[in-house]
């Protein structure tokens, strides 16, 4: 009997191979095939007869296999397998690549049923690669077509690596299911309850197999509960905590930071001065600061970061600031190693691979996760800043919080970010901390002229790039690869990168980067990139959060369709980050070129220009079905949906004050606990 501490091989189906790729999605056992969620889901609530198809419709038919065979296209150096349905009115052609057992499991007579999206060419409908059930046999009476799970109904789509497909998680998901019912019910009867949620149990099965909309509004309505609760008991926790603690009092001292302040490059902006101020004021009391940082991407955190190095520095105290990747930490460091050179700071830098300066002499440690997985120096900070916090999962920022000092006082603990949330939604989903903003953007900066460029129009747009490069400009190129071990899409991007260099902007210096890359040479193509020695940038969707490259004035970003508004909002960020114009050029990946709806959620991003609004845009377009696409969200650290529902966050607020107020231990809430360990565990982000 399998149960939901089964390691996964137990279940059928999965051999050590499968496990092994299952295993790089963070599943282990069968209780994390439940807990896998789809991402969106895909409607063939109802059949459509194949005479009202029209070319860019996802659809569902049934029908029978008038002819079907299989042959291997030379030129292309692929085996097709072609089929002809017929639904008793009209035919349309299917065409699966490289699958030649189709052309003996399916056959002539079969009845079957088929969905997928519709595309035309030579004015002719066809469907390539639609996923297909046999409905039954040639010969056979018909089986019962409610046992449909890949083709028809609400069909759940799930985050895949290379070597699983839908239709293989779908069935792993599906023979799980069973299990649902016995996962325990930790969320108290009255909590429950109080806002009408349905169990646990049932919210997992209905995530996955949703028979109505209803059903999957329910579900992910309970599960964002689940998960704002948890957040907010957590964060009450370490409220609670914090305010027990001690904290290094580091002294505003005025002179010396109005004189800091002059000798930067530029003029602070107000919204700058006044997020200084606040954190300077509470770096000066005896309680750990705890507070975040909110400016959209381009709006100066770093300087406002610096101010606060800056004091800690100047009092004798040491400080640590903790970014997402080694490229960041590098540009940090010669950046703050800059704007401090008139002062007898030491600096050092620490990744896993590089080591730069002595870290016990150090006044400010500059670094990536490294810092806190080997505690390197971590019982002398005063001072905590983490950049692009959003990137860093909860069990770090827990992390960071229990390291005291050698001497139990605990560090101020500042982080940065660019998540694009209202400040009274902050103050729910983050709790525990105080919130800075800095809602405007420095002067001279125009806004990035975005447009959505049809295919007809890509050469035009190409010589208008050309142009600007000849000029001195730079230009990054991001290509959708959500999943880099996906061997046929790496290459698809290689080729894209070959024409490139060679063929479309073969006047330039065109480098490529992307994650299979190793660290030096991704190192070597970020620093030629940002001293101008390329001229094009071409990267996956990898491209580092928080690169500062104000000579790169044009980001063109390949099948913009498949990314979510706030993502593309953040990839804008690269540029526009000097007084200089730019521009950002959306394409279209193939399939939907024509699709308006797709254009018109793009057109959104040439209208609105700040990250707050493009989230609640594509939210609304996308619909919820989409809540778990966090990673395309552009967020990442919470789910989308959630950080919107409002009253949701108040009542998840209200609900975990109750029983923090009365035992902050846990002690008669066992369950919550061993949750909340799990949530701490468990919840990691990239
Ligand atoms: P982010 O908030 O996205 O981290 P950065 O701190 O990287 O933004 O700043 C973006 C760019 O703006 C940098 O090149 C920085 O030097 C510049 N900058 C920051 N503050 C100002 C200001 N007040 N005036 C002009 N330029 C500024
Ligand atoms: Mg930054």
């Amino acid at each position: 009997m399998v149960s939901l501490n089964s390691p996964l091989n137990e279940i059928e189906r999965i051999g050590s191979k499968t496990g092994a790729i299952l295993k790089k999605l963070g599943l282990s056992r069968a209780q994390d095939l439940l807990f896998y969620f789809p991402f969106r889901y895909e409607d063939f609530a109802t059949a459509s007869n194949i005479s009202s198809l029209q070319a860019g419709d996802s659809a569902n038919i049934t029908g029978e296999i008038e002819l079907i065979q299989g042959k291997k296209s030379f030129r292309r150096k692929m085996f097709i397998v072609e089929a002809l349905i017929n639904d008793g009115e009209k035919t349309i052609k299917a065409i699966w690549f490289n699958q030649p057992y189709l052309a003996k499991t399916l056959k002539v007579g079969d009845k079957i049923s088929l969905a997928g999206k519709i595309t035309e060419s030579y004015g002719q409908l066809s469907m390539v690669s639609p996923e297909y059930e046999k409905i039954a046999s040639f010969g056979f009476s018909a089986a019962d077509e409610k046992k449909l799970i890949h083709t028809k109904g609400l069909v759940p789509i799930y985050h895949l690596s290379e070597g699983v497909s839908q239709k293989q998680m779908r069935y792993f998901i599906k023979s799980v299911i069973p299990l649902a019912d016995k996962l325990p019910e930790w969320l108290p009867e009255k909590t429950r309850r109080n806002l009408n949620l349905i169990p646990l149990g049932e919210a997992i099965k209905k995530i996955h197999s949703p028979k109505k909309k209803l059903d999957i509004e329910k579900a992910q309505q309970r599960l964002a509960f689940s998960e704002l609760f948890l957040r907010q008991i957590r964060s009450q926790i370490i409220k609670q905590d914090l305010a027990k603690r001690q904290a290094p009092k580091i002294t505003f001292q005025e002179e010396a930071t109005r004189k800091f302040v002059s000798s930067l490059p530029f003029q602070l902006t107000k919204a700058q001065k006044k997020s200084a101020w606040e954190i300077l004021r509470d770096i000066e009391k005896e309680r750990p600061m705890s507070r975040l940082l909110e400016g959209d991407v381009g709006s100066g955190k770093t300087a406002v970061a610096a101010l606060a190095l800056f004091s800690a520095a100047i009092n004798g105290k040491k400080s640590a600031l903790m970014v997402p990747s080694e490229i960041l930490a590098k540009q940090h460091f010669k950046t703050i190693s800059r704007l401090f050179t008139g002062y007898a700071f030491k600096i050092a830098l620490r990744t896993r691979s590089y080591k730069e300066g002595d870290m016990d002499q150090a006044s400010i440690v500059i670094g990536t996760q490294a810092l806190i997985q080997d505690k390197i120096g971590f019982n002398d900070f005063s001072l905590v800043i983490v950049d692009e916090q959003h990137r860093f999962g909860v069990n770090q920022r827990k992390k960071i919080l229990d390291m005291n000092r050698r001497d139990g006082i605990s560090p101020h603990f500042l982080s940065l970010t660019a998540t694009p949330i209202p400040r009274s939604l902050a103050i729910a989903i983050y709790g525990d901390l105080d919130l800075s903003i800095i809602d405007e953007m420095p002067p001279g900066r125009k806004e990035t002229v975005t447009k959505i460029v049809k295919e007809k129009y890509r050469p035009a747009a190409y010589d208008f790039i050309k142009e600007k490069i000849r000029k001195g400009r730079q230009a990054f190129f991001v290509y959708p690869l959500i999943d880099e071990s996906d061997k046929a899409a790496f290459k698809s991007v290689k080729a894209e990168y070959e024409k490139m260099a060679n063929d479309d902007f073969k006047e330039f210096k065109v480098s490529f980067i992307h994650g299979k890359l190793k660290k030096d040479e991704k190192e070597k193509i970020m620093r030629d990139f940002s001293e101008g020695k390329t001229d094009i940038l071409l990267a996956t969707s990898v491209i580092e959060v928080g690169i500062d490259i104000p000579n790169a004035t044009i980001i063109a970003i390949e099948s913009a369709d498949r990314f979510g508004l706030a993502q593309l909002h953040q990839f804008r960020g690269r540029v526009n980050r000097s007084d200089k114009q730019s521009f950002c050029f959306l394409f279209l990946s193939k399939e939907e070129i024509s699709n308006k709806k797709t254009i018109e959620r793009l057109e959104a991003l040439t209208k609105y220009k700040d990250g707050l609004s493009l989230a609640k845009i594509d939210l609304k377009l996308r619909g919820a079905g989409e809540i778990f696409g966090s990673i395309q969200s552009g967020f990442s650290d919470i789910s989308l949906a959630s950080i919107f529902d409002y009253k949701l966050i108040k009542k998840a607020q209200e609900e975990a004050g109750a029983i923090i107020k009365n035992d902050s231990d846990l002690v008669k809430y066992p369950m919550i606990k061993a949750k909340l360990g799990e949530f701490e565990k468990d919840f990691h982000l990239e």
